[in-house]
């Protein structure tokens, strides 16, 4: 039988061992979107697919599809992001950005436009110095918007008034309702001005211009609580792994 090979553009999200030599891996690909893909071999001290492997690594992958898993036949090296692993935050908030991908979109579904933002993303975290959540943020506003959940905050989602005094979030309604529409989402929270300013900044400020933005470290994180509280809402989970390790090694910082 003639197994027909697939060549496509993809990032590693996360890998676990298998038996003694072998890897699974899941990738996000161009072509393909979030697939399962056995590394035969790969856990051998002297692959030669050791950094095509690692999370993060962005390769040129040529598969073959079996039953379970895809199999790789071949992988070219586009960039490995050491950058990313060689600072403690960078590679905190890296791996923040590739569980979100993992949990968030649906396997088999090729979407372009995501795969772009994430290899982006990926890119300029590479560089990034400080500032690291105001590209996490941007970069989680963007990813839901692409998903389908881009939240309404031209006006109340509800009645569209724009005049109102007082925002609130809400997660069920997907955007902002005023005070007269608060019987909408009793669980709705209220929101600062400068919180909602900052979530129209990020949503329409491209990823590479984002130094322009101006935003405090305090609203920051609290646009975050609020960007992080809408997403794990609209793909129905608890919370991300990596998110509260980042709290905890803040916490002990602090
Ligand atoms: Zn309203």
């Amino acid at each position: 039988m003639v197994k027909s090979m697939i060549k496509t553009e993809g990032i590693v999200l996360k890998g676990m061992k298998y038996q003694e030599t072998s890897k699974i891996l899941t990738i996000y690909t161009k072509g393909l979107g979030k697939i399962s893909v056995m590394a035969k071999g790969a856990n051998r001290p002297k692959s030669t697919l050791i950094a095509n492997t690692q999370p993060f690594s962005y390769n040129e992958f040529q598969l073959t599809h079996g039953r379970n898993f895809y199999y790789i036949s071949q992988a070219d090296i586009i960039d490995s992001f050491y950058e990313i692993r060689e600072n403690m935050e960078r590679v905190s908030y890296g791996f923040y950005i590739l569980e979100l991908i993992d949990k968030s979109v649906p396997d088999e579904e090729a979407n372009k436009k995501i795969f772009l933002l994430l290899e982006k993303t990926l890119r300029i975290l590479a560089q990034t110095q400080n500032n690291y959540l105001k590209l996490v943020a941007a970069f989680g506003l963007k990813h839901i918007s692409f998903l389908g959940y881009r939240p309404y905050i031209n006006g109340c989602v509800v009645c569209g008034n724009n005049q109102g005094k007082g925002f609130k979030f809400s997660n069920t309604e997907g955007g902002i309702i005023c005070d007269n529409c608060y019987t909408k989402d009793y669980s709705a929270k209220q929101m600062d001005k400068e919180v909602y300013q900052a979530m129209g900044d990020l949503l329409y400020t491209p990823l590479d211009e984002l130094d322009k933005l101006d935003i405090s470290e305090d609203i920051l994180t609290k646009f975050h609580q609020v960007l992080e509280d809408y997403i794990l809402y609209n793909i129905e989970r608890k919370d991300f792994n990596s998110l509260n390790f980042l709290k905890l090694n803040k916490a002990n910082l602090d």
